[in-house]
C-alpha cells in the first residue's frame, strides 16, 4: 500500500480549508494550523457574503475559470450537505467617463462565452429596480448568472467538517517542508501549504514585494420599509463611476445590504487592531454609492468595518511552489473567494501528481489553460 503523504496547511480561511478538504479527499494526511479558531472574523474570508460573477472585463481567463469554480462548489456543497450559494444575477452600470471599458469588455466576453447578457437602456433602470437612480448612467446590462456565496457559512461548514484536522497554533517561520510554531517546536511534512491571507507577507518576507495587505471598508445597510420588497429580489450591483466605482451585495437570506469600493488602499496591517471603520471612510463610501442609490439617508447603517485582503498588483493569484516541498496560496486580492473550492482541488491534484505542479502557477495566475487532470474531481463520486 502507498504510504500516506503528510501535508501541513497554514491558515484556515477559504483557501487553506478548501485545500485541506480536497487534499483529505485525495487521501493525504492533513493538519491545518491557524492562529485563531475558524471561522476567524479577522480573516479575509469571513463575512456574510462574497460575490461570484463572470463579469471580468478583459480578464477572460478568470471569466472562464468561473465555470470551473461553479463545478467545484457544487462538488464541495454536495459533500457538505448544504448549498450556501444564492443566484441573484448581475446588474452592471457605467457612467461612461472613458476611464475604463470594463463593462463593454465584460459584456462582449460573456456573450462570446455563451452567457446571456441583456442590454438595459439606462432610462429603463428605475422601473425595473426601484431602488436605483439612472442619472449619469450611460450603459448598463443585466446577466442572470452570478450570485452570492454565503462566505461565513461556507467557512463554518468546512471548519466543522475538518475539525479533527485543525490545530490552533501560530506559525512564526516557514522552511522547506517544515515550519516553526510560536512555542518553538518545528513540525515537518511531505508538503507545507501556506494560505495565510493578508498575513502572508509577514510570514513569508519573500512575498512582501509581490503581495500587499490592503485595508478595505464595507458598510452594511438595511433598506427603508417601502423598498424592502424590491431589495429582496435585487441582483448584485457592479458600478463603475468616476472614482473607481463600488459593488453592492443584495440582502439575500436575511443578510444586510453591503457596499464596498473597488479601489485598493494598499494601507495597513492585518495584524493591527483597527477594524472599526473611520467616519470619513464611511462617508466616502456612502457618497460613492449615493450616486446610484438615491435617498441613502433613509437606509439604516447596521455597521461599518475594515477588512484586509492580500493584493497582487495585476490581481493575479499566486499558487506556486516557493521551495521544493512548500507551496504558497496568496495574492487573492478582492476576487479570490469565488475560486476557493477550485483552487483547493487543483492544488490537491498537483500535489497528488507533482508532474502537474509546473502547470498550477500559470493557470492560477490567469496565464494558461488548465493542464489535463488539474481540475479533476478529488473523489470519483463527486464527479458531476
Ligand atoms: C471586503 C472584501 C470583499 C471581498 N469580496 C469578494 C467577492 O465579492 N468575491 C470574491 O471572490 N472574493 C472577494 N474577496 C476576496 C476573498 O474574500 C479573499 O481573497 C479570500 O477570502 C482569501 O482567503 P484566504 O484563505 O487566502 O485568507 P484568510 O481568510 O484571511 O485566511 C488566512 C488565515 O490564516 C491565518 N493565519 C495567518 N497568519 C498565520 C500564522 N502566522 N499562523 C497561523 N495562522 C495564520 C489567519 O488567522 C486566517 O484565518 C473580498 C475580500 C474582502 C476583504
Amino acid at each position: 500500500m502507498r504510504e500516506q503523504l503528510r501535508v501541513l496547511v497554514v491558515g484556515a480561511g477559504i483557501m487553506g480549508l478548501s485545500a485541506a478538504w480536497a487534499l483529505s479527499a485525495r487521501g493525504f494526511a492533513v493538519e491545518v494550523l491557524d492562529a485563531a479558531p475558524p471561522p476567524n472574523p479577522r480573516g479575509a474570508s469571513v463575512d456574510h457574503h462574497r460575490l461570484i460573477r463572470h463579469a471580468y472585463g478583459a480578464q477572460h481567463h478568470y471569466m472562464r475559470m468561473v465555470d470551473a469554480a461553479y463545478a467545484a462548489w457544487a462538488r464541495m456543497f454536495a459533500d457538505l450537505g448544504e448549498h450556501p450559494l444564492i443566484e441573484t444575477g448581475i446588474l452592471a452600470t457605467d457612467e461612461g467617463q472613458g476611464r475604463t471599458a470594463w463593462l463593454q469588455e465584460s459584456r462582449a466576453a460573456m456573450r462570446a462565452h455563451g452567457l446571456v447578457v441583456e442590454d438595459l437602456p439606462p432610462a429603463a433602470l428605475p422601473a425595473r429596480f426601484p431602488w436605483i437612480s439612472a442619472e449619469a448612467v450611460k450603459d448598463a446590462f443585466f446577466a442572470p448568472r452570478g450570485g452570492v456565496l454565503l462566505a461565513g457559512r461556507i467557512v463554518e461548514l468546512l471548519a466543522r467538517r475538518l475539525a479533527p484536522l485543525i490545530t490552533q497554533a501560530r506559525v512564526v517561520e516557514v522552511g522547506d517542508g517544515r515550519l516553526r510554531l510560536a512555542d518553538g517546536r518545528w513540525l515537518s511534512a511531505d508538503w507545507v501549504v501556506v494560505a495565510a491571507g493578508p498575513w502572508a507577507p509577514r510570514l513569508l518576507p519573500g512575498l512582501a514585494g509581490r503581495v500587499t495587505a490592503s485595508r478595505q471598508v464595507v458598510v452594511r445597510l438595511a433598506p427603508p420599509q417601502d423598498l424592502a420588497e424590491a431589495w429582496v429580489r435585487a441582483p448584485m450591483l457592479l458600478d463603475l463611476s468616476l472614482e473607481g466605482g463600488f459593488y453592492l451585495v443584495p440582502p439575500v437570506a436575511g443578510t444586510p445590504i453591503k457596499i464596498g469600493d473597488h479601489s485598493f488602499t494598499l494601507q495597513g496591517d492585518a495584524e493591527a487592531d483597527d477594524r472599526a471603520a473611520r467616519p470619513e471612510e464611511v462617508s466616502a463610501l456612502l457618497a460613492l454609492a449615493g450616486r446610484r442609490i438615491p435617498g441613502l439617508e433613509r437606509y439604516r447603517i447596521l455597521g461599518a468595518l475594515a477588512c484586509y485582503y492580500d493584493v497582487e498588483p495585476r490581481e493575479e493569484f499566486i499558487l506556486e511552489p516557493i521551495a521544493p516541498r512548500t507551496v504558497v496560496m496568496s495574492g487573492f486580492s478582492g476576487h479570490g473567494f469565488k475560486f476557493g473550492a477550485v483552487l483547493g482541488e487543483a492544488l490537491a491534484n498537483a500535489l497528488a501528481d507533482p508532474a502537474l505542479l509546473p502547470a498550477l502557477g500559470p493557470w492560477a495566475a490567469g496565464r494558461a489553460a488548465p493542464a489535463p487532470g488539474l481540475l479533476a474531481p478529488p473523489r470519483p463520486e463527486l464527479a458531476a
